[in-house]
């Protein structure tokens, strides 16, 4: 029998796993990929963020879970947003699906909205976890992989390039 955290780890390796799909597709947005687990373990849906205009991965997922969301468990590796952005705030769209937890790899590295999706699910009584698989996480949650090597922020650690080409997402 497997424990909560070690299961709950190889969803999150599979969110990272579409994550990695959206790299280059996303870019300059995070890469972003989600899972749905419902209460038996089973996969019900799953996404990943391609490209600016379109829905986010956790909405996307929630899309094919259909009504298997509902009590289900989100696996991804970055914080769901809350802001009003084009789509809607994917904090909304969890909560409106009934999602009962959400495992994040990390919070939003944008530090004008990094915590607020997470308080948002919290307030409306999801569970939340971060930090799980943080390391792996954080290039992609960042979606420069071809900044990597562009001069860091010493303040708050993050590429400066993230400055140049805006936060957009
Ligand atoms: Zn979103």
């Amino acid at each position: 029998m497997k424990t909560f955290l070690e299961t709950g780890q190889n969803h999150l390796r599979r969110a990272l796993e579409l994550a990695q799909q959206s790299v280059g597709l996303a870019s300059p947005n995070p890469n972003v990929g989600a899972v749905l687990v419902d209460g038996d373990d089973k996969l019900v849906g799953e996404g990943f963020h391609t490209y600016e205009g379109v829905k986010h991965a956790e909405v996307l997922a929630i899309e094919q879970a259909g009504e298997n969301a509902r009590g289900s468990t989100l696996y991804i590796n970055l914080e769901p947003c809350s802001h009003q952005g084009r789509t809607g705030p994917c904090a909304d769209a969890v909560i409106a699906a009934g999602i009962t937890r959400v495992v994040a790899c990390m919070a939003d590295p944008n530090p004008a909205v990094s915590g607020r999706g997470f308080a948002r699910l919290r307030q409306a009584g999801v569970q939340v976890a971060s930090g799980l698989l943080e390391e792996e996480a954080r290039p992609l949650g960042d979606g420069l992989q071809a900044m990597k090597h562009a001069p860091m922020c010493n303040i708050c650690g993050t590429s400066m390039m993230r400055f140049w080409w805006g936060w957009g997402r």
